[in-house]
């Protein structure tokens, strides 16, 4: 399948799956992720309007940041060309998240690259976004990532120690906590993960309940290509899609 006809086929199933748990597909962003994607794939998207876009490594997000804004700024330069250009923001900018695991030494590299971090692991981490965004003057966005396995192998903050993290988090004035990611075990059947993504926003509810984060802290960005129906009437409203927008890797 092509990458539009996967787009619009997923966009179907995202509004279904949102009417399902009595929302509008408005209220889920979907985030394409181009680990496995063309060039030729995310200009497609891009020219539909699609805004955002995720990589979880920085070297990947390093190239595709740069390649990207480049053909968006020749789209904007051949729209202004036009005799009587009405229409200059034809093609705004698109918004990249990082949503891999982040080493230190490269937060100053991705920083600037990106609109959200997804994927913020430690109080050290968080330390260290920090340091360079009060540098820099800015405040950063940020989630941090959730790990509701015993697994300590994985990536992301152990269940029980998100909360002290965030009222860590929120004592930093250059970052601003806006919610939780999370990623659930792999599995054959989507229906596994619907504790740990229940189990997330059980997270969120109690931050909330403890005034951590403050009113803008309400992202949940769970659900994957074989999982985001499930994260969505879990009350998802930011999901991560790859393979089912760009297909497999060598799939063309
Ligand atoms: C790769 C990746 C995704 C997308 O996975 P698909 O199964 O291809 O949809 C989402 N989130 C994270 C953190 C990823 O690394």
């Amino acid at each position: 399948m092509n990458v539009r006809d996967a787009y619009r086929r997923v966009a179907d199933r995202v509004a279904q799956a949102a009417e399902r748990s009595g929302r509008t597909s408005k209220s889920v962003l979907t985030i394409a992720v181009t680990k496995t994607a063309s060039p030729d794939q995310i200009r497609t998207l891009v020219e539909m309007g699609h805004k955002d876009f995720a990589e979880s490594r920085v070297q990947q997000l390093t190239q595709r940041t740069a390649a990207i804004e480049e053909f968006v700024s020749r789209k904007r330069t051949l729209a202004g060309a036009k005799a009587n250009s009405s229409t200059p923001n034809d093609h705004p900018s698109v918004r990249w998240h990082m949503i891999g695991h982040l080493q230190r030494n490269k937060v100053k590299q991705v920083v600037p690259l990106v609109q959200l971090i997804h994927s913020i692991d430690s109080l050290r981490l968080a330390e260290e976004v920090h340091t360079y965004a009060a540098r820099v003057d800015r405040v950063v966005d940020i989630l941090i990532q959730v790990n509701t396995t015993s697994d300590s192998t994985k990536f992301g903050v152990a269940a029980p120690a998100v909360i002290h993290l965030a009222e860590q988090i929120d004592t930093m004035l250059h970052l601003r906590l806006r919610g939780l990611m999370v990623m659930a075990p792999r599995s054959e059947n989507p229906e596994d993960s619907r504790d740990t993504f229940a189990r997330t926003a059980d997270i969120l509810s109690e931050m909330h309940t403890a005034k951590i984060g403050g009113s803008n802290c309400k992202i949940l960005s769970m659900g994957m290509s074989d999982d985001f129906e499930i994260a969505i009437e879990e009350g998802a409203n930011v999901i991560r899609l790859g393979r089912s927008i760009f297909g497999d890797v060598d799939s063309g």
